[in-house]
């Protein structure tokens, strides 16, 4: 889009310049090759406005994947199904530890301390599945909604390779299922997991995906997919929690429910106003997008929008 043509779009043009010059990307994620070989300087950030435009800088139509982003849709949709139970498996609370963190399990009965660490996303994907029968083509299914593009898809190869080096995530889910917590067989749970996280969706299409959390709870097409009181709670658990163990640290520099990716996205929900996805895939050490976290500052920062 043109500088001015939209209510962001000279502020979006002003930081995806900044960022620009900047001279430090961080490293991409090297724990599977699929994503350690991405360019840190790639950049790109939509704005989606709650009646469905979308706008962006850079590379705000370029697939990426989706990651840890799918956590927040995987939650919605088994709110949105179930209601309150899903806190039966899975807790509210900041972990203060890494994603993929096993420690706080043990002396916590297996119950994960939130549903945007990686245990407590098995959880959620393990109920999906049990409530849906498919969990990861669910979640697929809504974001190809929310967005209106039909080609979001997985990306077999991602999966395949989370799943050659998925010790961690199925001594997660084991230890859940040793305490009644997860249900499916653990492999049939982390082949749900693992295609759910590859998903690869660009920053318009998170954006516009995510719209019903800017919308309290309403779908593109004008239906309630939350309640407006879970479209708070989810919320809320984006801010506390969806930027790993750096939850205090983002709230404190952008000041927004964010949830981030360890393929360089983040989305994060301006209620009432907007919703916005950033894309760069050089991480920090706790694993968020250095440019990504950046270009949220700067765009609370300019405009003033936060929810504070
Ligand atoms: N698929 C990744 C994992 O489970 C997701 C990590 C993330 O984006 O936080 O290790």
């Amino acid at each position: 889009s043109r500088p001015g043509e939209h209510r962001f779009s000279a502020v979006l043009h002003r930081i995806a310049e900044e960022m620009a010059a900047r001279d430090d990307h961080g490293a991409p994620a090297d724990y599977i090759p699929m994503l350690a070989g991405a360019d840190p300087r790639r950049f790109g950030m939509a704005v989606a406005e709650p009646d469905g435009t979308v706008y962006g800088v850079g590379e705000w139509r370029q697939p990426f994947s989706a990651q840890s982003i799918t956590k927040v849709f995987a939650l919605a949709l088994a709110l949105s199904l179930d209601g309150e139970r899903i806190w039966r498996g899975v807790g509210r609370e900041p972990s203060g530890n890494p994603f993929n963190s096993l420690v706080q399990l043990e002396y916590e009965n297996g119950i994960p301390r939130n549903p945007f660490i990686n245990a407590g996303a098995l959880v959620v994907t393990d109920r999906l599945q049990e409530l849906t029968g498919d969990a990861a083509g669910q979640v697929r299914e809504l974001l190809r909604r929310e967005s209106g593009n039909p080609d979001i898809d997985f990306v077999p190869e991602v999966a395949a390779s989370e799943a050659a080096h998925g010790d961690r995530n199925a001594a997660l889910a084991h230890f859940m299922a040793a305490y009644g917590n997860v249900t499916h067989p653990v492999p049939d749970l982390l082949t749900a997991y693992f295609r759910q996280c590859s998903i690869e969706a660009s920053c318009a299409d998170l954006a516009l995906s995510a719209g019903f959390l800017a919308r309290h709870g309403v779908r593109a097409d004008g239906s309630a997919l939350l309640t407006r009181s879970q479209a708070k709670q989810v919320n809320a658990v984006m801010l506390t929690c969806g930027t790993y163990d750096a939850a205090g640290e983002f709230a404190y520099r952008v000041g927004l429910p964010g949830k981030s990716g360890v393929g360089g996205g983040i989305i994060a929900i301006v209620p009432g106003e907007c919703t916005l996805c950033v894309w760069s895939p050089g991480l920090d050490r706790r694993g968020n997008s250095v440019a990504g976290v950046a270009a949220l500052d700067r765009f609370t920062t300019l405009t003033g929008l936060s929810v504070f």
